[in-house]
């Protein structure tokens, strides 16, 4: 199987990237920020928590998104892998995600992270929010509060996968193509 995390900082470009890995490798992709607007479009209770949370760039608590992410893991029995995006952005997301890929006799086989200037990513997220609908994406505030969380919270999940020498950069800065180029280029090394 092959499962792998695509990291990087909001804006990085995980989740059109792994729009196009998804079917280059036959993959799920599994975006807990998707499953989040999911839920809160359908006016789920996951969904009504999880909005007070999003709203402000905050992350939503960890134990809720492992078990949404769990769950959509386990829809999938027959996956040939999975593309986690904007999942684990916590050291105990990752932690969690081991211990229960592990239970299923799966693991994480490469962290691959998506690297931009801060000045550059802001500049995207505020192009996509004028098309996505997103607030979080429309609000300069809450675009800073989501690099604060990031930097605080998730950043420590490189230095977990680091240590497990399964943690990969990739430029990307340039056009779709070239970047989706870089990242499968990296995934064959694999
Ligand atoms: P994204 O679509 O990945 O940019 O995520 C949008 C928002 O969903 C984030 O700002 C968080 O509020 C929430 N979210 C998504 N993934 C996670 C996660 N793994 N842990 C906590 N909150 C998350």
């Amino acid at each position: 199987m092959l499962n792998i995390v695509l990291f990087g900082k909001p804006g990085a470009g995980k989740g059109t990237q792994a729009e196009f890995l998804k079917s280059k490798y036959q993959l799920v992709h599994l975006s807990t920020g998707d499953l989040f607007r999911k839920n809160i479009s359908e006016k789920t209770q996951l969904g009504l928590l999880a909005q007070s949370y999003m709203d402000k760039g905050d992350l939503v608590p960890d134990q809720v998104t492992i078990d949404m992410l769990e769950a959509a893991v386990k829809e999938h029995p027959q996956a040939k892998g999975f593309i986690f995006d904007g999942f684990p952005r916590t050291k105990a997301q990752a932690e969690a995600l081991d211990a229960f890929l592990e239970k299923q006799i799966m693991m994480i086989k490469a962290t691959i992270a998506l690297e931009a200037d801060d000045s550059l990513l802001v500049e995207r997220l505020l192009e996509r929010g004028k098309t996505s609908g997103r607030s979080d994406d429309q609000d300069v505030q809450k675009i800073t509060n989501r690099f604060q969380e990031y930097d605080q919270k998730t950043a420590p999940v490189k230095k977990y996968y680091q240590s497990q020498k399964k943690f990969y950069s990739i430029n990307g800065i340039g056009t779709i193509p070239e970047i989706t180029q870089r990242l499968s280029a990296m995934i064959e090394t694999l």
